[in-house]
């Protein structure tokens, strides 16, 4: 099965882009972190830039592979949340923001963090054509 990527009509992508997004909630992406956990791999660094272990908030706010998504990712957080409520957040706040939105939040803005996380996991290629990296 195939779907339009939201807002961009030149891409298309497959469900694999939930799939990744399910599989960082779960724990079970191919991060070193959650393949670590696992007994796949040795070591818990990440393999793009070596600077600390490849967790979930080192994917999305750390990593120097990923400053670009990263900007978008932070500049349309502020499109949707407010200001003052963003400065007051902490690296797992953010994270868990990215996978799994806010309950309180109205369901347009989940809607929107939610496209965000997929646009991120997409644009940052990095489950793209990698079975254990
Ligand atoms: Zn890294």
């Amino acid at each position: 099965m195939t779907l339009q990527c939201w807002g961009r009509p030149e891409v298309t992508c497959g469900l694999d882009l939930f799939n990744h997004l399910t599989r960082l909630r779960l724990g079970l992406s191919h991060l070193s972190e959650h393949l670590y956990t696992h007994n796949i791999i040795d070591s818990l660094l990440c393999n793009n830039c070596g600077l600390e272990n490849e967790s979930t908030a080192h994917y999305l706010l750390r990593c120097p592979l990923y400053t670009t998504e990263r900007d978008v990712f932070l500049s349309d957080l502020l499109n949707v949340l407010d200001g003052d409520y963003i400065r007051n957040l902490r690296d797992n706040d953010i994270v868990n923001l990215f996978l799994y939105g806010n309950s309180e939040f109205p369901h347009q803005s989940n809607l929107l963090l939610n496209k965000m996380a997929q646009t991120y996991i997409m644009d940052s290629k990095r489950f793209q054509g990698r079975a254990y990296h």
